[in-house]
């Protein structure tokens, strides 16, 4: 009789996974401020929801405050990746703050979509999450037109002056599916309802799902590297059980793995949010290897190449520090 073979342990690693262009743009526009003008550079909010990447900067100077008030008159501040409002902006502009606004253009794109159909008295609906500060920015951008609508359980509750004049836009890091069905609600509710002139889910969040679906049907277990206010995150680990993954946890860093997570397991996913820098996903791979996961094949379902030109202000100052 031939002895049971042993079923090989394996991590499909996902591709893409991590930073997308919008982070990086962020994440060098501090680094950049920093070395240009010297510490202290303040920025509202996390510049990315990634606590590795907020504590490394903080390490080289840069301080992170939750409101311009906290700000020094007449400081530098840079506004994070996920946006601000008109508010914000304004109370900047009082406090005579230096800003560098490295807003991701794709949120921008958001941002002018919600002033162009206010300036036409639409209702906007902002499928997103409450709370979330790119859904603050957005919403602020036109605060008398917009209501956010978390989920597809919350169309019943929507109220619009005009049927007929209603337009759905969303925030940028969203689950694809969850999305898809509250809009197939809305457009039940409200048949005209209008879609934004192109996809408000960005790209990186769009082609990390993708790849974390394609691979999930095959795992016992999936984990995705990234922080827990980092909405697309949090997303992959939903879409990877919703694709058929057995497990899936999220972790900030490898300490965060249990043991009990990988007995009995054969084949690990392995994947990471837009904000998630990748040697926090080498060492995942490290320890995954460490016990006896030693063989990784990628996964890959799309190839990326973005790229976005820093923050205005920033390509100026350095050119004027030569
Ligand atoms: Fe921009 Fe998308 Fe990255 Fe957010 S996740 S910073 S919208 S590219």
């Amino acid at each position: 009789e031939r002895p049971a073979r042993t079923k090989t342990k394996r991590v499909l690693l996902a591709a893409p996974r991590g930073y997308c262009a919008g982070v990086d743009r962020a994440v060098v526009a501090v680094e950049k401020a920093l070395e240009t003008y010297g510490a202290p550079v303040y920025v509202r909010k996390e510049i990315v929801h990634n606590k590795h990447v907020v504590e490394t900067l903080r390490e080289r100077g840069a301080i992170f405050v939750n409101e311009t008030d906290e700000v020094p008159e007449g400081s530098r501040l840079v506004f994070s990746a996920h946006g601000v409002s008109p508010a914000v902006r304004a109370s900047a502009v009082a406090r005579s703050l230096d800003t560098i606004d490295a807003t991701c253009p794709l949120v921008t794109k958001v941002h002018k979509e919600a002033v162009r159909f206010a300036k036409d008295d639409y209702d906007i609906l902002l499928i997103g999450h409450t709370g979330h500060e790119e859904v603050e920015g957005t919403a602020g951008e036109a605060p008398e037109h917009v209501q956010i609508v978390n989920s597809p359980d919350e169309v019943d509750q929507v109220v619009v002056r005009d049927p007929d004049k209603v337009v759905w836009i969303s925030q940028t890091t969203l689950s694809v599916d969850e999305t898809m069905e509250t809009v197939r609600r809305l457009r039940e509710k409200f048949p005209s309802l209008q879609d934004p002139p192109s996809d408000d889910i960005c790209y990186a969040t769009q082609n990390r799902q993708v790849a974390v679906k394609k691979l999930a049907p095959e795992c016992d277990l999936v984990i995705v590297v990234g922080s827990a206010n980092s909405s697309n995150s949090v997303r992959l680990v939903e879409v990877a059980l919703q694709a058929g993954a057995t497990a899936s946890y999220r972790v900030d860093r490898k300490v965060e793995i249990k043991d009990e997570w990988l007995e009995g397991v054969t084949t690990v996913g392995v994947t990471s949010g837009a904000s998630v820098p990748e040697i926090l996903v080498q060492d995942v791979i490290t320890h995954l290897a460490e016990h006896g996961f030693g063989t990784v094949d990628e996964v890959r379902t799309a190839t990326e190449d973005l790229m976005f030109s820093l923050p205005r202000e920033l390509r100026a100052g350095l050119k004027a520090a030569g």
